[in-house]
């Protein structure tokens, strides 16, 4: 699918299949959001540019490479973003964070904004947009929205989980953003969950159901 990623290394997929077990724990499924996000950081930035930088060992002078331009920025958006952004901080610790608070109505599954807070010159950085279920994608074409509103144009949008649903309204809003997943699932059912998914990603990290 043109501008979509499907990371399809055993260790993503192994983990994917522990993580949509209901009867995962809180510690359990929060550990393996930040284990998978880590893994999904390595394949997001698998292209960055490269630029020569002049070091010394302690044996002689050489060239070696370090990633080219501004500190990138992730964007997660609360609330199940901030655990799956945690392995991805420990990935690229210089990285600066955009927060994104939205939830989506339930009734009309609407994205609201309550929070937003970005680092400054988006114009000139990678910003990777992160939410684990790409859904109805009404959060994700929303906070891309607000993050290109400030500027930012080079933009990918990584997720755990997507509804071909979500992928199709994503790349029909942001064709110009693209998207790299463990897995794209059957569908969306009558209250926008996806199937077979693995329930609500914010209550299961945090346990608050
Ligand atoms: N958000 C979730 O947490 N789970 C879904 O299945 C869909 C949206």
């Amino acid at each position: 699918m043109d501008g979509v990623t499907i990371v399809n290394h055993p260790l993503v997929q192994h983990k994917l299949t522990l993580i949509r077990d209901k009867n995962r724990s809180t510690k359990g499924f929060r550990e393996l959001l930040n284990e998978i996000g880590m893994l999904l950081c390595y394949e997001v930035t698998r292209d960055l540019p490269l630029t020569d930088v002049e070091i010394e060992t302690p044996i002689m002078k050489m060239t070696g490479k370090e990633i080219a331009g501004k500190k990138l920025v992730f964007a997660p958006i609360l609330r199940a973003g901030l655990s799956f952004v945690e392995g991805m901080i420990g990935l690229v610790p210089s990285a600066r964070i955009a927060h994104i608070g939205l939830y989506r109505d339930p009734e009309t599954f609407v994205a609201v904004e309550y929070f937003f807070k970005a680092p400054t010159n988006l114009d000139e950085r990678l910003v990777i947009v992160i939410d684990p279920m790409l859904a109805t994608a009404n959060t994700a074409v929303a906070a891309i929205d607000r993050i290109k509103e400030r500027g930012a144009k080079d933009i990918r949008f990584v997720c755990l989980l997507a509804a071909p649903e979500g992928i199709e309204r994503l790349r029909g809003y942001h064709p110009d953003v693209p998207i790299w997943t463990a897995a794209i699932d059957d569908r969306l059912n009558d209250h926008a969950y996806i199937v077979p998914g693995l329930g609500d990603a914010g209550d299961r990290a945090y346990g608050t159901r």
